[in-house]
């Protein structure tokens, strides 16, 4: 966000690749991704469209990816393929932790992270901070799971900045779920040194954070400067992945943080193959799986950008003959 000096350039007003931008062109809402791509979804019919005091809140159902959220026109989640990234950001911090009790999700309004932590029995609390309670009100109307595990007494939503809400929590948390929007508007200030930093601060000895931490094809700088920010706060930091098809480039990344803790020091086998039998995606062996990265992410963990000669014949730059 311009003029905020936490911000590394990369991640101001969405990073130095354009943004994804969205508009609906009946029967087609199409979703644009740094300026150059789009991911077209055919429109049933709009459900629900309003302006919160944060952002503009859609719902569409549509003939192939059911009922589709998008926050400010970019694709939040979609009825058929949601399952992917809430199961995987998280069952793997979860089963990774042994027995975590109290757990929190920044951001996730529409409760689809919720949803997978109150299946372990071993959770005691679960707080979830949205800055937007819109969010949650209107995919409590669209999303049958919103109602039931809102009703869980574990359960406990706030509405405010999470960013502010976790710089109380000294100590409290076996494990931190940072669901947001992309880094920009009030999500911004979940991609900063300073959050993480408070983050760390909220875990309890052994407690780990996972964030989504965008696409490393599309927009390898910001992924990179993510993980920058992220390294100033933890002592140990891993990056994992899943392919989330209506997300931009199909390949997303998950960030897993600790004091003390690597990703293989444990797995709680029993608990995952458990919650694994509810799964479409998670099982453990895709746990562990998750973890193995392409030599291009490798190079964009270590801040490098693998596309910078491919983009410097290829991108059309300024002047640049377009076709
Ligand atoms: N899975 C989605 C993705 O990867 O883009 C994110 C889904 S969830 C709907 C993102 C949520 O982050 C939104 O409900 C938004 O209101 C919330 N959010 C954005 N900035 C926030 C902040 N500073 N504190 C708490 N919640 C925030």
């Amino acid at each position: 966000m311009k003029g905020r000096a936490d911000v590394p350039e990369a991640l101001v007003d969405g990073g130095l690749m354009p943004g994804s931008t969205g508009f609906f062109e009946p029967p087609w809402f199409y979703e644009e991704a740094v300026g150059a791509a789009r991911l077209g979804i055919r429109v049933q019919a709009r459900l629900h469209e309003e302006t919160s005091a944060c952002q503009k809140i859609t719902i569409y159902d549509t003939t192939f990816f059911g009922k589709v959220l998008t926050l400010d026109d970019v694709v939040m989640l979609t009825e058929r393929d949601e399952f992917v990234y809430h199961e995987m950001l998280v069952h793997v911090p979860l089963c990774s932790v042994d027995e975590p009790g109290e757990i929190l999700i920044i951001g996730g309004g529409d409760c689809g992270c919720l949803r997978e932590v109150l299946r372990h029995p071993c959770v005691k609390r679960v707080v979830q901070v949205d800055i937007d309670e819109r969010v949650t009100r209107v995919c409590g109307e669209h999303f049958a799971w919103v109602r039931r595990v809102e009703a869980d007494p574990r359960a406990e939503l706030r509405f405010e900045d999470g960013a502010a809400y976790v710089g109380r929590q000294a100590g409290a948390f076996d494990v931190v779920i940072v669901d947001s929007t992309d880094p920009k508007g009030p999500g911004v200030g979940l991609f900063t040194r300073g959050f993480y930093a408070e983050v760390a601060r909220s875990l309890k000895p052994g407690g780990v954070m996972v964030a989504q931490t965008e696409s490393p094809h599309w927009d390898p700088a910001m992924v990179a400067a993510i993980f920058g920010e992220i390294r100033g706060a933890f002592g140990r930091v891993s990056a994992y992945q899943a392919p989330v098809p209506t997300y931009p480039s199909g390949h997303w990344t998950f960030c897993y943080a600790s004091a003390d803790r690597s990703p293989g020091d444990f797995l709680d086998e029993e608990r995952a193959l458990g919650v694994a039998r509810g799964c479409r995606y998670y099982n453990p062996l895709v746990h562990k799986a998750s973890f193995a990265l392409p030599n291009f992410f490798i190079e964009v963990l270590r801040g490098e950008n693998p596309f910078q000669e491919f983009d410097a014949r290829h991108r059309l730059g300024p002047g640049a003959e377009s076709t």
